[in-house]
């Protein structure tokens, strides 16, 4: 049965940058990683941001060429770093609302559990407010499905985020750098199919379009590409200085090595 999550720390930025991309709609990705320990430790390593096929304001869902694809990639991962991995969970958002899952969450995660009993939901709850201090919140739960009859009830799951110390960095990296692209991606989809309703559109309607997909993809650059860009900048920034104070601290380590191994 499982007990814990291990979530790594870059994992956990690419799914809150990707939960917060957008306030009014759920997103959804899936979550790659390891199953260990008599499928009692999930360990979350990388992740795969999922397309909206269908942007609906509350539900989202999985198609099987999307799971499919998520399966190959990280047979991709496992092939490089030599691990087992695989798709051992889903995330979704919950912006504005509360972070336990609904009914139709419960039971989405259940369909998956019968197939793979170690699978784990993680859902993101993000813009919300601290009550006491009004500083912007993100909640974050790991569950499971529990039947009780013909309903389902959730059972939490131990959470702990931690530091990534493996190859996957740069992978992590560029799913997050991709984020704005996916987004416009699905910009231009929507943008087809309105384009592609009926012949008989006027050029008023065409024209109300264009601006719509105008109105989004300078939202997504003002919202998420800049933001990004600037926080990225700043800790680049912030490494080089830790390098610039680890490289004199080994300095000055080896100058003291040096003077020991003279005296002696
Ligand atoms: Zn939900």
């Amino acid at each position: 049965m499982l007990h814990k999550v291990l979530l790594s720390t870059d994992v956990t930025l690419v799914c809150c940058q990707h939960a917060l991309s957008t306030e009014k709609e759920e997103i959804m990705g899936l979550l790659i990683g390891e199953v260990h320990k008599d499928n009692s430790l999930v360990s979350i390593v990388s992740s795969v941001i999922l397309r909206r096929l269908d942007k609906k304001p509350d539900r989202v869902e999985i198609s099987e060429e999307q799971l499919v694809q998520a399966t190959l990639r990280a047979e991709e991962l496992a092939a490089e770093v030599g691990r087992p991995l695989r798709v051992v969970g889903w995330y979704h958002s919950h912006p504005h609302i509360t972070v336990w899952p609904s009914h139709v969450d419960l039971a989405t995660q259940s369909m998956y559990q019968r197939m793979d009993s170690s699978f784990v939901g993680l859902i993101f709850a993000v813009f919300l407010k601290d009550q006491t201090t009004k500083a912007p919140q993100i909640q974050i739960t790991c569950f499971q499905s529990i039947n009780e009859g013909s309903n389902q009830s959730r059972r939490e799951i131990e959470l702990e985020i931690t530091n990534t110390t493996d190859s996957l960095i740069l992978h992590n990296f560029q799913i997050l750098a991709k984020l704005p692209e996916i987004l416009k991606e699905e910009e231009d989809e929507a943008y087809r199919i309105e384009a592609g309703q009926g012949d008989v559109m006027d050029i008023l309607n065409k024209q109300h379009n264009t601006a719509v997909r105008t109105i989004a993809i300078g939202h997504i650059v003002e919202k998420i590409s800049r933001p990004m860009l600037e926080a990225l900048v700043a800790r680049n920034e912030l490494n080089a200085f830790r390098l610039k104070a680890l490289k004199k601290q080994h300095q000055e380590l080896m100058n003291k090595l040096e003077t020991m191994s003279c005296s002696v």
